[in-house]
């Protein structure tokens, strides 16, 4: 998963974007970087790391101008390398242009094979290079916004861009609006997109309004102007809530701790158990174990401490420092659990690595019955769209039915949310929303990628 930022018509543009991309950390941690424009040049600075450590006040010297764009990268598709750090910037026979994406494109490696094919030469190995290669190639069509939307056209998959020019700013989601992107107006002057809202508080912005799936947004000559481009076919990714997002942000025109938090209520109610004491995984469990607890009653206590100075646990190279990392991360208070009957929340179990070492150290600190509770279904396939999981055969759900995993995890209960319960705890329709990593169901795909390893309806 990625973040973007676009700020347009503020003085401040790069500081701007630099304070967005601070709130939208926990979106990738790899690298950032910020782009732009100023007297007719763009000019980048980006690197690896965190965005604090990234920026110096000088940068801000180079990064002038009344337009920027900016990113944090979690790798999903290419590599961990600086030339694989966003924005990606380009000169081509229409000035100069540069681009930020969240989302995975299912077909890159193909037209990548095509434009190599052309003679086209590559720098990264990010699906995004792809993008700058056929806006650049696409010289019968004289504006930046029909060259964009042809590109976009040849793409399939989950896009949510913003792109700058010299004197122009475009944002735009795919037709599925896998990602989000919101509009908002900055009070001290111009225009913010951003992935996250919580970028707007940073900032002083007031939320507008969602881009549409399949809209694109130009920022011209201080106005705004829409345009769709894609007829929408709304596919949003239910994990956003579930995990991704940052609870203070309102993504697909809901609050996240909310939705989180009703998930929770929903659990509590299909899933019941007798208990002492509901206790969360912080983070990612605590807004769902907070309406757990509304909802049956049951104390909620916060039984296990993180240590914030740990990096992610999830994509380690072994297994052994996976293990390892989670002893670091997360530690019991055992005054609190000794001899207690406890419900544990957790968002999601992937490999089942974090379960497995919470249920042997609540163990150990004395609790008398560890019931886990998962606010989502299983995740039984990987996503192509932009959230970094494994193989699906590293997925623990893909192989072993609930009870296997339970015996795994050595829980005595275990139990997951269902599809339809999430549904109602977000209030939507289902058919908005995607699901894949819970059914497998693909909304894109494509042959040469991947082929659609469950029951695909496309
Ligand atoms: P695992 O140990 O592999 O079962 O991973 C489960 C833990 O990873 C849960 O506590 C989740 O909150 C967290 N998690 C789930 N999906 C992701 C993801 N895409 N990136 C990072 N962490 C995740």
């Amino acid at each position: 998963m990625c973040s973007v930022v676009g700020i347009y018509g503020n003085e401040n543009a790069s500081k701007l974007a630099f304070y967005s991309l601070f709130s939208m950390q926990h979106r990738g941690q790899e690298a950032a970087g910020i782009s732009s424009s100023f007297k007719g040049h763009i000019k980048t600075v980006k690197n690896r790391g965190l965005v604090t450590q990234i920026f110096k006040e000088e940068d801000f010297k180079i990064l002038k101008g009344d337009m920027a764009i900016g990113h944090t990268r979690y790798s999903t598709a290419g590599d961990d390398s600086i030339l694989d750090a966003q924005p990606i910037f380009a000169r081509y026979g229409l000035g100069e242009i540069s681009i930020v994406h969240n989302g995975n494109l299912v077909n890159a490696k193909e037209i990548r094979k095509e434009l190599i094919k052309k003679g086209a030469i590559f720098q990264s190995n990010m699906d995004t290079e792809n993008l700058i290669h056929l806006i650049a190639k696409d010289y019968q069509k004289n504006t930046l916004k029909e060259r964009i939307t042809d590109a976009v056209k040849k793409v399939k998959g989950a896009f949510s861009l913003v792109i700058l020019s010299r004197h122009k700013m475009f944002a735009l989601r795919d037709p599925f609006g896998f990602r989000p992107l919101s509009i908002g107006k900055i009070r001290s002057g111009g225009y913010i997109v951003a992935s996250e809202t919580c970028a707007f508080e940073l900032v002083d912005a007031e939320f507008i309004r969602d881009i549409k799936p399949g809209e694109m947004i130009i920022f011209e000559d201080n106005e705004i102007k829409s345009e769709m481009v894609f007829k929408p076919s709304p596919k949003q990714c239910i994990f956003e809530y579930i995990y991704f997002a940052r609870p203070d942000s309102d993504v697909f025109g809901k609050n996240v701790y909310l939705a989180r938090k009703q998930m929770g209520r929903e659990l509590a109610k299909e899933l019941p158990v007798v208990a002492d004491m509901v206790v969360p995984v912080p983070d990612s469990g605590v807004a769902a174990a907070l309406g757990y607890s509304e909802e049956s009653g049951i104390p909620f206590e916060m039984g296990i401490m993180r240590n914030h100075y740990v990096g992610r646990t999830f994509i380690e190279p072994t297994q052994e420092i996976r293990n390892l990392k989670v002893k670091m991360k997360l530690s019991p208070i055992i005054e609190k659990i000794k001899g207690k009957r406890l419900v544990v929340i957790d968002d999601s179990i992937v490999r089942g690595t974090t379960s497995k070492r919470i249920v042997r150290m609540l163990r150990d600190a004395g609790a008398k019955e560890v019931h886990m509770r998962i606010a989502a279904p299983a995740t039984i396939a990987p996503c192509y769209y932009g959230v970094d999981t494994p193989t699906k055969e590293e997925l623990i759900a893909s192989k072993m039915s609930v009870e296997e995993i339970r015996k795994y995890i050595e829980a005595d209960s275990l139990a997951y949310l269902t599809i339809e319960s999430i549904i109602k705890a977000i209030n939507d329709k289902r058919e908005n929303y995607c699901f894949a990593c819970f059914d497998g169901n693909y909304p894109v795909y494509d042959f040469f990628s991947f082929s659609c390893p469950y029951n695909c309806k496309i």
